[in-house]
Formats: structure tokens, C-alpha cells, sequence
């Protein structure tokens, strides 16, 4: 089989999908599947519809837009319909409106500048494009300040052919800000602010991503105050919640493995010999004289992966990557030239790999 290639356990998917779903229902919120770490892939959308999500979100057009053309392949899935909703989970750029308005249903938006543009566009596209607000809570990425948030909404409300569909938050991604009982008070004292203000009923009121499930699934409280959406990728991909990357109870953290292949082996010395400067990236390595050691060079790179981000299987250590080569060191046996490894990634090395056009993707 070739290699590079990213092995993807369908079944394991929808498994974390549907358990989620599931959880979250006892909570009367709802999942927007995230399919940006995949490069819009249709196999995984069609899954996670599948295991129940009530719509799709990505954060690049262009994955949306593969996802709709490929809604006319009835021979590839039958799930994702014509009609799915489908969210831009970034803030649209000026210049792809006119995209975003035929191929998402809704967006993520903090700029008045750009959704007024996106309601010129739907008049034109004779189309109706729904708007969801985001609010920034502390975490610096996007979002408006909350102290202007009504004024939004009411600009908002004006548009024609736009729909104010609600509002919506993201913690822990830039600053690592998490989310806590307060921050989503917050954003529910907010939706009802809006819907008091302008005698509306909001329909979603979306409190994060997979940093969110810690809070969303606690025993403590049953109150979820308004919050009743979860953009979710990580959790359902990897199986693990990522404030503290520990493994959600029940979910599978092995759905997708990376296999890569030996192209060198052999016993080399633990220390480079010759003057040290700086490496191929830029950094300075020290390293200690250990002896010989099994060193084997595998047929993947930086440009495919985050070294970082690997981990693999007991007895084998990743010792150094650079452009094209992963350098390991075997501690048990010595590897054979063509034999493959596989290595678990994390949402990094994940998120490189699915883009990488020279890993390829195998559906099991
Ligand atoms: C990436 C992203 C998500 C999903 O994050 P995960 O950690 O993969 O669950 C949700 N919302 C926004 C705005 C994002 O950019």
C-alpha cells in the first residue's frame, strides 16, 4: 500500500461522533461537525452527518465548496444532503463573499464591513444568508466586544436578504482562555440581553469548541444557561478534549494513525561528529554520546507533518525531522528498509498531514 498514508477508521468516527451527540442532547445542545482538520473530507462530513450532527463547520471555503459539489455524487454518500447546513466558522474574507453566500448557509462574522457586503451579494444571488455573531470573552481571537454587541445586532437586523441566526464564542484557542461557568454566563446574559432588546428569539447560541466539552459535560450543574451549540472537530477526530488533551471517557483516541515507511537503517553514532552550527531549521541540537544507536530514516518530512505532534509505538523514539526525513532510533530491533510505521498524531501534525497532497488517505 503506499506510503506516506493516514489510515481513518470511519467507525470510530462515527462512534465519537454519535457519543457526543448523544451527550450533549441530555444537554439540549447541538454539534456543528468540524471538518477543517481534514481538509473538507467527504468521507468524514457524510460520517459525522451520519452519526447525527446538526451541521457542518469549516473555517476555509474552498473545503465548504468541495463539500457541496460533491453533494451532486450520489454515488459517494448519500447523507450529506443538498439542503445540510453548512457554517464558515471564520470570519469571511471581503473578497470571497460572493462564495460564501453559495456555498455556506451561515457565517461566523464579527465585521460590519464584511456583512454588509454579504448582504449585497445575497440580494444579488437572490439567496438568504444567515449571520452568526461572534463575541469576543477574553481569549483575543475573534469576536466583538461585548459592549457593542446590540449595536451589531440592530445594524444586523436592518440588512436585507441576511438573517441575525444568533451568537457564538471561541475560547482557548489563541490565549488558551477557558471556557468556565462565568465566560458562559456571559454569553447567555448576552442572548438574552439581544432578545429582550429587540423582542426576538435567538435560534443559536454556539459557546465554543472542543475546549468547551469539559464544561458542557460536568455533573456539577445541569444548567447550560442559553448555550445550546458546540463547533466540535478535535473531540470527535481524536477523541480527546484539549484544554488538558486528556482522552474523553468511551471515545476512541486511535481513529486515525499515520503509516509511514523505513528508507534507511542503520547503526550510527548517537553524536554528530564535525563542528556544530545550526541545523537545516534554523535550531542548534545537543545531544549526548550514547554509543551506536539503531537509527532508521522514515519517508516523511516537516512539509507533511508535525514532528512534534508524533507519537509512536513503544520501542521507538523520534528523534529529529527536517524537510522530507523522519529520523527514529529503534531501541529493540533493528528496522528493516521498506517496513512501515505507524505513529499517532495530535491535532497538529493531523491538520499538516491532511493537507500534505503526498500523504495520502486510506477510509477503512
Ligand atoms: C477550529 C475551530 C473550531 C473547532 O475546534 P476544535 O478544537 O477542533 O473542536 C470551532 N470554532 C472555531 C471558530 C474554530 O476555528
Amino acid at each position: 500500500m503506499t506510503a506516506p498514508r493516514l489510515e481513518i477508521h470511519l467507525d470510530k468516527i462515527y462512534h465519537n461522533a454519535r457519543e457526543l451527540v448523544t451527550r450533549l442532547a441530555k444537554h439540549r445542545i447541538s454539534i456543528t461537525g468540524v471538518t477543517k482538520a481534514t481538509l473538507g473530507s467527504v468521507e468524514i462530513a457524510d460520517t459525522l452527518i451520519r452519526a447525527g450532527v446538526s451541521s457542518l463547520g469549516d473555517s476555509r471555503i474552498e473545503n465548504i465548496k468541495a463539500l457541496r459539489l460533491s453533494q451532486n455524487n450520489k454515488l459517494h454518500n448519500h447523507y450529506l444532503q443538498k439542503d445540510m447546513a453548512m457554517m464558515l466558522i471564520r470570519s469571511p474574507m471581503l473578497s470571497q463573499v460572493q462564495q460564501v453566500v453559495k456555498y455556506a448557509n451561515i457565517s461566523c462574522n464579527t465585521e460590519m464591513e464584511v456583512i454588509k457586503h454579504l448582504s449585497l451579494e445575497a440580494c444579488q444571488q437572490k439567496r438568504l444568508h444567515q449571520i452568526l455573531l461572534m463575541v469576543e470573552l477574553g481569549d483575543l481571537r475573534e469576536g466583538i466586544m461585548p459592549e457593542d454587541i446590540i449595536d451589531t445586532v440592530r445594524d444586523v437586523l436592518k440588512l436585507p436578504n441576511i438573517r441575525f441566526k444568533g451568537i457564538g464564542s471561541n475560547l482557548a484557542c489563541r490565549s488558551g482562555v477557558s471556557p468556565s461557568a462565568t465566560n458562559m454566563a456571559t454569553l447567555s446574559a448576552l442572548a438574552e440581553r439581544i432578545e429582550k432588546e429587540f423582542d426576538l428569539t435567538i435560534d443559536m447560541v454556539s459557546g465554543g469548541n472542543s475546549a468547551n466539552l469539559e464544561w458542557a459535560l460536568q455533573n456539577k450543574t445541569n444548567d447550560r444557561g442559553r448555550i445550546n451549540n458546540l463547533r466540535l472537530g478535535e473531540a470527535i477526530l481524536l477523541g480527546r478534549e484539549t484544554l488538558h488533551r486528556k482522552a474523553i471517557d468511551g471515545l476512541h483516541t486511535d481513529a486515525i494513525t499515520l503509516v509511514a515507511e523505513v528508507i534507511e537503517s542503520k547503526q550510527k553514532p548517537s553524536q554528530a561528529t564535525g563542528e556544530i552550527a545550526q541545523t537545516a531549521f534554523g535550531e542548534t541540537t545537543a545531544t549526548i554520546d550514547r554509543g551506536m544507536v539503531n537509527q532508521a530514516i522514515l519517508a516523511i518530512g516537516r512539509q507533511d507533518i508535525d514532528p512534534d505532534g508524533l507519537q509512536a509505538s513503544a520501542g521507538i523514539d523520534i528523534l529529529d525531522a527536517s524537510s522530507d526525513h523522519l529520523i527514529v532510533e529503534s531501541f529493540k530491533t533493528t528496522l528493516r528498509v521498506g517496513e512501515e510505521l505507524r505513529f499517532q498524531l495530535n491535532y497538529s501534525a493531523l491538520l499538516r498531514a491532511m493537507t500534505s497532497p503526498f500523504v495520502s488517505e486510506v477510509y477503512i
